[in-house]
């Protein structure tokens, strides 16, 4: 009986996490999950021996309290435990707080939280074989832990499926509030390095003439501008977007680095003030709530200092919705939906950050999505090996990403379809695919080939949008350059400009909408 109950309650407490796992199609990845679960429990075994039993014993009490509350909130409200809702926690008022506590989470911390505590406290007093045991344990686990860490330094393939994992396991197990509390530090704990440019710069907007606005943009990921059927590819890998109306692309765009974090940097701030806030803090000035919304992780400082000036932001462990182990583009829809829903009566600035069309390209989009055949994934060396060097299923799968972010923008803009809105599309760089022996990208940017340089640049306004005279005469003006050279610049002095925020701080030669 000691050792039945504590095992159901281990299946319900990680209910959500096992059903996930389930989802984790292949026998390697459920290898991998049972093998980590394994080297958990062991690592913790080890714990145990080394610090003094009274202390790891509160410490099991802590988790176990922690976890049952962190759990019921999962149940409830289908949340996940991300830094933004740490942020909001403990932003959070008295009597906000008091409304969550109810008598229903009550007996749910009861028989989660108190009972599992008394079973443990049962445990250990009636278990000194544990003790007796522990010298083996020791053994096996150092073992088994070092065989681990060295599979996955040797073997690439294991790094793949460890990023599902791990994705998986910070989303759903009821630890994850450790891994959520790190990246809220790491996320804000520099917030205010880069000056307001709102202090710098004035900026002003007719509000009365742009009520209810949605600004949004959405930045690529190693998109192409060559590799899109709207920019003359000879492959139809945008047939959504080229029905559209009132879409304008520029075949002339090129980004101003060749990695994510400075190409963001790029688009995000005037240039040559690098050291000043992005344009998110000129909307936050102009009343507009301000959201991030990533499919990319927490890892560039730079992008999670921009991300933070955002009243609002999710990184990827915080939006993974789909049942799949992977985060698909999509996932980020859900997010501007409920915007457009709660904030109707508001005027909101939007940034999606997407992983697009990022190695490895096959991960990118769902099965359905794959139009050109054969494709890298077939090739189990694929995963192995990181590359894949088929320049036929290289260029395959690189399209289809395209083929995937053309259906992810043209559900975007249906959805704002009878708002008042505006949409900037950008890539952060482009990407290399074999040419001349190059690929993906980070080449030094001055000796980069232009395939990581030439990106895809869209503007999309809607009908409500373009019903303002004044909103109109400049989105024909900026349907008037897409023949001209622009670069990522542009984004900053063009965002402004083109919902007509003005300011000193805005060169007017360098707006598309001018
Ligand atoms: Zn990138």
């Amino acid at each position: 009986m000691i050792k039945i109950v504590p095992s159901l309650f281990f299946l319900a407490a990680n209910y959500l996490f096992l059903k996930e796992a389930y989802f984790l199609s292949t026998f390697q990845e459920f290898a991998s999950v049972t093998i980590f679960l394994l080297c958990s429990f062991l690592l913790i075994s080890l714990i145990s021996l080394v610090i003094p039993a009274i202390f790891f014993s509160c410490l099991v009490y802590l988790y176990l309290l922690i976890a049952s509350i962190i759990n019921y909130f999962k149940f409830y409200y289908k949340i996940v435990i991300s830094s933004t809702l740490i942020q909001s926690v403990i932003h959070t008022d008295a009597r906000e707080a008091s409304e969550l506590f109810n008598l229903s989470f009550l007996i749910w911390f009861m028989l989660t939280g108190i009972l599992p505590c008394i079973l443990f406290w049962l445990t250990t007093k009636y278990t000194s074989l544990l003790r007796k045991k522990a010298k083996d344990i020791l053994i096996i686990g150092t073992f088994l832990i070092t065989g681990l860490v060295s599979n996955i330094c040797i073997l690439p393939a294991n790094i793949h499926t460890f990023r599902y994992l791990s994705n998986a396991l910070c989303s759903f197990m009821p630890f994850n509030y450790i891994i959520s509390l790190k990246n809220y530090l790491s996320l804000y704990k520099t917030t205010n390095s880069a000056e307001n440019i709102t202090k710098v710069f004035t900026f002003e907007i007719d509000t009365t003439d742009q009520e209810n606005l949605n600004v949004i943009l959405v930045i690529g990921e190693s998109a192409r501008a060559d590799r899109w059927g709207i920019n003359g590819y000879q492959r139809n890998t945008t047939p959504n977007l080229a029905h559209l109306q009132n879409l304008i692309t520029y075949k002339e765009a090129y980004s101003l680095a060749t990695n994510t974090p400075l190409g963001i940097q790029s688009i995000m701030k005037k240039e040559g003030y690098y050291h000043l806030s992005s344009f998110i803090k000129v909307f936050d000035q102009l009343k507009f709530k301000t959201y991030w919304f990533s499919n990319q992780g927490t890892r560039y400082k730079l992008i999670n200092l921009i991300a933070a000036e955002a009243s609002e932001n999710l990184f990827s462990d915080d939006i993974r919705i789909s049942n799949t182990g992977n985060n698909y583009d999509t996932d980020l829809i859900p997010f501007v939906q409920d915007i457009l829903v709660k904030n109707k009566n508001k005027s909101n600035m939007v940034v999606l950050h997407t992983i697009g069309s990022h190695r490895l390209y096959d991960l990118r989009y769902p099965n359905e999505f794959k139009v050109f055949n054969p494709t890298c994934i077939n090739n189990e060396l694929y995963y192995s090996t990181n590359e894949c060097l088929d320049a036929e299923k290289l260029g395959n799968s690189y399209d289809n990403t395209i083929v995937y972010t053309d259906y992810f923008l043209s559900e975007l803009i249906e959805i704002l379809g009878e708002t008042n809105s505006i949409l900037i599309y950008i890539s952060d760089h482009g990407e290399s695919l074999g040419e001349n022996g190059i690929y993906a990208h980070s080449y030094p940017f001055e000796l980069a080939p232009i395939e990581q340089k030439h990106i895809p640049l869209i503007i999309w306004a809607s009908k409500k949008f373009l019903a303002k005279k004044t909103n109109l005469d400049k989105f024909l003006n900026a349907s008037k350059k897409t023949g001209i050279k622009v670069d990522q610049s542009s984004i900053f002095h063009s965002i402004l400009d083109c919902v007509g925020i003005k300011s000193e701080a805005i060169d007017y030669n360098k707006s598309l909408c001018h």
